[in-house]
């Protein structure tokens, strides 16, 4: 699959053809009816043969005989015109013989040859002599020579110089008949006369027995006269005139005649193939066509399945995007490529900002819709052989490939990140998201996908810390960064499984009561190696890595010991316990951590916790909630740094507070500037209007803690009255009078 494909995989159907697959399986209909149209057609062509050669072979027995009947009717008029030259001879053997001893003979002859009608002796050309007599009288002393149409046949006959049959002509006598001539030239080529015979068509045709093969055919003779060019059916069926007939040619003295002949009825369609062949052929060709259809629909659903078996293992399903799966089998490639072409490729990581609440407060439907938005708007921003995939939640990757140029790369994440300032239109809601960006760059930043992607993830992070809605390139002190974490983040387990965390005390001074009415509880780690470390170098780490949640557990656990301790000793102390946010997250860790007091005899007003203003401006429900629990069960909640974080201060009138603990870049200077008193004054004042006490932490100075009294402060903290203590230390002061220095 190229990238495009890849990118494109959510655009498809399910079943789209992703997989190759063959076009015969794609097509089964038009393949099926292909293959039918070809079946049929070579049945067709296969009875079209059998039907040629039917007619081929009808033709050949046709001929052969109408050959058979011209051969017959040859010889019949042949003997005719043997007969009529026996005559001839004779008259020329005896010229001077009296026509009427010829009688007996030509009785004969005729008697023998029952073709002729009559035959007529004809010396000079005028006919002296007929037979039979009867019937015929009146040719007796015709004068050939004053009859044109006679004459000219006559003078054909003998510029021939031998036998001539005209005709046939319709007879006085009735019917039609042929006339044969015979010029008669008796020594040295004296013309002494000539003979005509007439033959009667019916009569000839008897002879051959032509009327029976009629019975069967149409039958038609042409040529008259001997003239083979005139078609003309002089006898016959004149339907023969428009059939492709077949005929054969009968000889005559003069010419030819031409004996045509077509059957009455023709072969059968299917004369020569097994009887059932065309039901058979036809039954096969839907066997074999359906019979292909089902195979090719079979094998296309086959197909299908395994595609979408592939497609659900290729692309994640919400977004139609490429799976992480892919996305690394792809990458690989693109970095085979890179390699081969000695170029570079960029690998972006992408993070959605804050997803995770809009997840949380308009829920998962809504945040599957705003993902399939994304995943469409990334896609909208391709324009060349780049690939977009979803790694995993609110992540994306890209890679972009052919372009490793810094100043290239810069450009496309700034159009990523601009392709975001547009809304996102969910459910007719516009919703605002950004995203974070890491890049690491093949070969600058790794040569194996896997460490180009993890090293862009790295980058991502330093994006999200830049804050967030910008793009980081990775570098090297990342990685060193990251190993550190891990590293650390081992160590912390290990360090709450070896007790080498402990809890030191700093008691805050209650200004109206003048007496330390509270503590707060400050983590510390003796590490075997490294000695005592503060909280500021392994917290934030902890916060990071997740090893904040067992941290805080251990913290916890411990101060309400030592709670349990102080109340058992009857001190009136309230104590403090600071809480990142992110141990707010369990559902329903506010119920256990009231439960946890509860097991050791305490109220949850012996307990604040200290949390910071990032919990509400968050967002994040499940946090609120658990804050929101443990404040309705007693639970007292102080904000922490208070003025240094988002100062969004109308959260305070919305959310349950009952401190805030103003930070030590506020105190620092309040002695010294009536700049930094104003602005402490007006912190002090709101939270008297919000009717929220007031802590001032990092005091140091007598000046500091007076000008805090003057402003009204409820609780003092700070090395001025004491550092942070050890349980036993924080005890006995606590017992003591307040010593002010
Ligand atoms: P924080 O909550 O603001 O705690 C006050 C920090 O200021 C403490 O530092 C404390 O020793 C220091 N401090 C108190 N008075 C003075 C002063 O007059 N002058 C100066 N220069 N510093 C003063 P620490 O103990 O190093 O704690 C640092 C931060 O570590 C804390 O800041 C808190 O954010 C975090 N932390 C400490 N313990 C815990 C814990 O148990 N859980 C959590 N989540 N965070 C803790
Ligand atoms: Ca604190
Ligand atoms: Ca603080």
């Amino acid at each position: 699959m190229t990238s495009r494909e890849l990118n494109a995989g959510r655009k498809l159907t399910r079943p789209g053809v992703q997989l190759r697959m063959s076009w015969l399986v794609r097509h089964p209909v038009r393949v099926a009816v292909m293959v039918g149209v070809i079946l049929l057609t070579l049945l067709g062509i296969l009875v079209w043969q059998q039907q040629q050669k039917n007619i081929e072979v009808e033709r050949y027995q046709l001929l052969q005989q109408v050959s058979h009947h011209a051969a017959s009717l040859e010889a019949t008029i042949r003997t005719a015109v043997v007969v009529s030259e026996s005559l001839r001879n004779e008259i020329i053997l005896h010229p001077q013989q009296p026509l009427a001893e010829l009688e007996n003979r030509v009785d004969l002859l005729l008697k023998d040859y029952p073709l002729f009608r009559h035959i007529a002796l004809a010396p000079d050309l005028i006919i002296r002599y007929v037979y039979p007599r009867a019937g015929n009288e009146a040719a007796l002393g015709v004068n050939y020579r004053l009859i044109p149409e006679q004459y000219a046949a006559i003078e054909k006959a003998i510029a021939l110089g031998g036998p001539l049959l005209a005709g046939p002509v319709k007879l006085v006598q009735g019917g039609s008949g042929l006339i044969l001539r015979v010029p008669v030239f008796a020594g040295d080529k004296q013309l002494w006369g000539a003979i005509a015979a007439v033959i009667p068509l019916e009569r000839l045709l008897q002879q051959t027995q032509l009327e029976q093969f009629r019975e069967h055919y149409y039958l038609g003779l042409s040529g008259r006269d001997g003239e083979i060019s005139n078609t003309e059916l002089f006898w016959g069926d004149p339907v023969l005139q428009g059939l492709p007939s077949v005929y054969a040619n009968i000889r005559l003295p003069n010419g030819h005649w031409r004996l045509h002949a077509f059957p009455k009825q023709r072969l059968p369609l299917m004369a020569g193939l097994p009887p059932l062949f065309l039901p058979i052929g036809l039954l096969l060709t839907l066997i074999l066509t359906v019979g292909l259809y089902v195979l090719l629909r079979l094998s296309q659903e086959r197909q299908l399945a395994l595609q979408t078996v592939a497609w659900q293992a290729s692309f994640d399903p919400l977004t139609g995007l490429a799976n992480r799966s892919v996305l690394l089998g792809q990458l690989e490639l693109m970095l085979k490529q890179a390699r081969a072409q000695g170029g570079q490729l960029a690998v972006l990581s992408l993070d959605l900002d804050e997803f995770k609440q809009v997840n949380e407060s308009l829920g998962h439907p809504v945040g599957d819709q705003l993902l399939q938005l994304v995943a469409d708007r990334l896609l909208e921003q391709l324009t060349g052989p780049e690939m977009v995939a979803r790694s995993g939640g609110d992540e994306f990757v890209l890679v972009v490939p052919e372009h490793g140029k810094p100043e290239l790369v810069e450009q496309f994440c700034q159009t990523l990140l601009n392709a975001f300032h547009a809304p996102f239109m969910v459910n007719g809601t516009p919703l605002s998201i950004s995203t974070s960006i890491g890049v690491a760059i093949y070969p600058n930043d790794g040569l194996l996908a896997i460490d180009l992607l993890k090293h862009a993830d790295r980058a991502m992070y330093a994006a999200k810390h830049l804050g967030r809605n910008t793009f980081h390139f990775y570098d090297a002190g990342m990685q060193k960064e990251a190993d550190h974490f891990v590293h650390l983040h081992h160590e912390i387990i290990k360090g709450i499984e070896q007790r080498q965390f402990f809890l030191m005390y700093q008691p805050i001074y209650d200004v109206v009561n003048q007496r330390f009415s509270k503590a707060e509880a400050l983590v510390r780690w003796q590490h075997p190696e490294r000695g005592l470390i503060p909280p500021f170098d392994f917290i934030p780490v902890a916060e990071r890595t997740g090893a904040i949640r067992p941290l805080g557990e251990w913290i916890l656990q411990q101060a309400i010991a030592d709670m349990q301790l102080f109340s058992q000793m009857g001190l009136q102390l309230q104590i403090s316990v600071n809480r990142s946010s992110q141990e707010f997250n369990q559902a329903k860790c506010a119920d256990e951590w009231i439960a946890q007091l509860a097991a050791a005899g305490l109220t949850p007003e012996q307990l604040i916790l200290e949390i910071t203003e990032s919990v509400f401006m968050d967002k994040v429900s499940v946090q609120q909630a658990n804050v929101l629990s443990l404040h309705q069960q007693g639970v007292q909640l102080a904000i922490d740094d208070f003025g240094t974080g988002y100062s969004a201060l109308n959260y305070l009138s919305r959310y349950p507070v009952d401190f805030i603990k103003i930070d030590k870049s506020f105190i620092n200077l309040i002695a010294e500037q009536d700049k930094a008193r104003a602005l402490v004054a007006v912190l002090i004042n709101m939270a008297k209007v919000l009717d929220v006490q007031v802590v001032a932490e990092g005091v140091e100075s007598a000046e500091q803690f007076h000008v805090l009294q003057q402003l009204g402060c409820d609780f003092i903290q700070g090395y001025y009255f004491s550092r942070p203590l050890a349980k036993a230390d924080l005890i006995s002061v606590v017992q003591q009078p307040v010593r002010f220095r």
